[in-house]
C-alpha cells in the first residue's frame, strides 16, 4: 500500500464517521458513542500494553477517577464541564503519576497484579468515599455545552467523541514515529537494552503510563457527561478486563486495533444481549460473561495477535523510499589516537562466594582494537558488564576519558560515549532496521514527548533518519531499511546491532562475543567491518571466546582465566604463551 492509498483510506474513514448520523438510527449512533469512548481507553492500552509491554487491568479505574472528578465538580459544585475536564485530567494525571512512581519498578506479572490491586482499591473508594453518593453514585451531571448549545442528543456528542478520538489517534501516530515513541516501542526489549542506548527506561514507562491514564480520563469525562450520571459499576474490575480484551482482540500493537477491538466487543456484547435471553431467559446477564470468556479463550488460541495485524499482514506492503541524505547530527570530538581512553584498576566483582572478576587491571588506548579473551567462565562478560555499568563493581575503579565511571548508571556511560552490543542479540524484531538504528541516535537528539506528538521534531527527525540510513550503509545493510529486524539471519542481526551502536557516534565500541554462533563467512564479514571501523579511527574492545577470530583482528590482547588477568600483549606473543594455551586446552577439557 502506498502512502497515498493510506491517506485516501484515512480520509474516506473520516468521511464515513462524519456522515454516520445521516444514515444510521439514533440507537446505533448511541452505540457508536460508546465505541468511541471505549476506543479512547483501548488506545491508552495499546500504548501501554501493546507498545510498551505493560499489561494493565486498571484502565477502567482511571476512567472512573476522571468521571467522578468531573461529576463532582459539575453536579455537586456547579462549575462548567470544561473546567470539569481540566480537573479530571489533572486529578487522573496525578493519581497515575503517583501510582506509576510506586509500581512501575515492578516487573512483568508483578506489575500487572499491582494494577488489579489498585484498580480494586479505586473502585471501592468510589463506593465509600464520603460525598460521592456511595454505590448509588452522583446523578444530575450536566451535558457538555459548546457556546450556549448543550450537547444533549446522542448524535451531537457523537461528533465531539469521535473528533477527540481521531485527534488522539493522529497524535499517538506521530508520537510512535518520534524519538520518545521509539523509546516506548523499545521498552519491550528489556531494561538493559534501552538503558544501553541512553534511555531512562523508568521515565519513559512513567510517561507512557500517564498518557494511557489521560486517554482513559478523556473517555471518563465524555462518559460522565453523556450518561449524565456516574456510579462505581462502569469502572469495576470486569470493565478493566474488558478494555484489555478490546485492545487485544483489535491488535494491541496497532493504534487502529483500539477502535476495531472496541467496536467488535461492543457490537458483539450488544448482539449477545439481544439473543441470549431467547436461549437462557432467566440468567442472561451471567451467561453473557460465560459466552464472552469462551470467545476470548478461542481468540487467544487462534488469533492471538488480533484482527488488525491479521488483516495488515495480508495487504500488499507499503513501498517507501530510503531516507534522503540530510545535514549530519552534531558529532563528538574524538580523542587523539594513542591517548589512554579507558582504564580499569583493580576491578573486583563477587557473586556471593564466587569472585567472577578478581583484581583485574588494564588500559585501552584510543584508536586500537583490544581483545579480552579467555575460556568460558573466565569472567569476560562480567568484566564487560562492569565497564558498561550493567553491574556495579564490588571494588576497583574504572576511568573513561578521564571521568570516573565506576558507579555510573548504564545510560550515563552510554551518553559519555561507550556504545555496546550484546552477547545475545537485543534488537526489536518487529521494528524495521531503520527504526532499530534510529534508537541509537537517542542521545544525539532532543525532541521530547510533545514535540513528537505535534510533529515539531521533523527537522531533527529528518537528520536522525539520514544518520541511521548512513550507518546502515556503512555496515552494508543499507538496501532494505524497512525490512523487519527479526527477518535477518543472526550474522546480520549482530551487524545491525553494531550499526545501532555506531548511530550513537561513540568514542568506544564494546562488543560481547560478536562471533558467537556465526558461520564462517559471517565471521569474515564481521572482521572486515571491524577493521574498516578501526581505519576510521574508532576504538574497539572485543570480548571474545573465539581465539582465532581475535588473533588476526586486534592490536593487543588481555587474557583472563578464573576471574583474574593471566597475561596481556600483542597477539603473536599471547598466542605463543604456554599458559594461555593451557588455559584454553584446560577450558575445553
Ligand atoms: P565468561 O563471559 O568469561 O564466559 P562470565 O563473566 O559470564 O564468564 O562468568 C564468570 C563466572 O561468574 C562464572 O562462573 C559464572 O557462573 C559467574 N556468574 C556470572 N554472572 C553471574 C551472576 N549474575 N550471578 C552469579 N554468578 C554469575
Ligand atoms: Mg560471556
Amino acid at each position: 500500500m502506498s502512502a497515498q492509498t493510506a491517506r485516501i483510506a484515512t480520509v474516506l474513514a473520516i468521511l464515513l464517521v462524519a456522515t454516520a448520523p445521516y444514515y444510521l438510527a439514533p440507537f446505533t449512533i448511541t452505540l457508536f458513542d460508546y465505541i468511541g469512548i471505549y476506543s479512547l481507553v483501548a488506545l491508552g492500552l495499546v500504548l501501554l500494553t501493546g507498545v510498551a509491554g505493560m499489561v494493565s487491568f486498571g484502565q477502567a479505574a482511571f476512567m472512573g477517577v476522571a468521571a467522578y472528578a468531573t461529576a463532582s465538580a459539575t453536579a455537586l459544585m456547579g462549575v462548567s464541564p470544561w473546567l470539569g475536564l481540566l480537573f479530571a485530567l489533572v486529578l487522573t494525571g496525578l493519581v497515575a503519576a503517583i501510582l506509576g512512581a510506586v509500581t512501575l519498578r515492578l516487573h512483568g506479572h508483578f506489575l500487572s497484579l499491582s494494577t488489579i490491586a489498585w484498580g480494586l482499591a479505586i473502585y471501592f473508594t468510589f463506593g465509600n468515599f464520603p460525598g460521592l453518593g456511595g454505590f448509588n453514585g452522583i446523578p444530575g451531571v450536566p451535558p457538555i455545552s459548546i457556546g450556549s448549545h448543550a450537547l444533549l442528543a446522542s448524535d451531537e456528542i457523537y461528533y465531539l467523541i469521535w473528533a477527540i478520538l481521531i485527534v488522539a489517534m493522529l497524535l499517538s501516530h506521530n508520537l510512535l514515529n518520534s524519538r520518545v515513541g521509539r523509546a516506548m516501542r523499545a521498552l519491550r526489549g528489556g531494561k538493559a537494552m534501552v538503558e544501553s542506548l541512553g534511555v531512562d527506561a523508568f521515565r519513559i514507562k512513567l510517561v507512557t503510563f500517564v498518557v494511557a491514564a489521560l486517554l482513559a480520563a478523556l473517555a471518563g469525562w465524555l462518559y460522565a457527561h453523556m450518561s449524565r450520571f456516574v456510579s462505581p459499576t462502569p469502572f469495576d474490575a470486569t470493565k478493566g478486563i474488558e478494555f484489555l480484551m478490546m485492545a487485544m482482540v483489535g491488535g494491541s500493537g496497532y493504534l487502529l486495533g483500539a477502535v476495531v477491538g472496541a467496536a467488535l466487543i461492543t457490537l458483539l456484547k450488544n448482539a449477545v444481549q439481544d439473543y441470549l435471553p431467547l436461549i437462557a431467559p432467566t440468567s442472561a446477564g451471567q451467561m453473557e460473561i460465560v459466552v464472552f470468556s469462551l470467545l476470548f479463550i478461542l481468540f487467544l488460541q487462534y488469533a492471538r495477535e488480533g484482527i488488525v495485524p491479521f488483516v495488515a499482514h495480508r495487504l500488499p506492503e507499503r513501498r517507501r523510499k530510503p531516507p534522503e541524505p540530510a545535514e549530519p547530527l552534531p558529532r563528538r570530538t574524538q580523542p587523539p589516537a594513542g591517548e589512554t581512553l579507558l582504564k580499569a584498576e583493580g576491578c573486583v566483582r563477587r557473586f556471593g562466594g564466587l569472585v567472577a572478576v578478581n583484581d583485574v587491571s588494564f588500559e585501552l588506548k584510543s584508536g586500537e582494537i583490544l581483545g579480552l579473551i579467555g575460556p568460558n567462565g573466565a569472567g569476560k562478560s562480567t568484566m564487560f558488564n562492569l565497564l558498561t555499568g550493567a553491574l556495579p563493581a564490588t571494588a576497583g575503579r574504572i576511568t573513561f576519558a578521564e571521568k570516573d565511571i565506576t558507579r555510573a548508571a548504564q545510560r550515563t556511560i552510554a551518553k559519555a560515549g561507550i556504545a555496546r552490543t550484546f552477547q545475545h542479540v537485543k534488537l526489536r524484531p518487529k521494528m524495521s532496521l531503520l527504526d532499530n538504528v534510529l534508537l541509537g541516535t537517542y542521545t544525539r537528539t532532543r525532541a521530547g514527548f510533545l514535540a513528537g506528538a505535534l510533529t515539531l521534531d521533523r527537522e531533527e527527525e529528518r537528520r536522525a533518519r539520514a544518520e541511521a540510513q548512513r550507518q546502515l550503509e556503512r555496515v552494508g545493510l543499507g538496501d532494505k531499511p524497512y525490512e523487519l529486524a527479526g527477518n535477518l539471519p543472526l550474522g546480520n542481526q549482530r551487524i545491525l546491532e553494531i550499526a545501532r551502536a555506531l548511530a550513537a557516534d561513540p568514542v568506544l565500541l564494546v562488543l560481547d562475543e560478536p562471533a558467537a554462533g556465526l558461520r564462517r563467512p559471517e565471521k569474515l564479514a564481521l572482521a572486515t567491518l571491524l577493521r574498516s571501523l578501526r581505519e576510521e579511527g574508532l576504538t574497539i574492545l572485543i570480548v571474545e571466546h573465539d581465539m582465532e577470530f581475535v588473533m588476526g583482528l586486534v592490536d593487543r590482547i588481555v587474557v583472563m582465566e578464573f576471574g583474574a588477568k593471566l597475561t596481556e600483549g600483542v597477539p603473536a606473543v599471547v598466542r605463543a604463551d604456554p599458559r594461555v594455551q593451557e588455559a584454553y586446552l584446560g577450558g575445553v577439557a
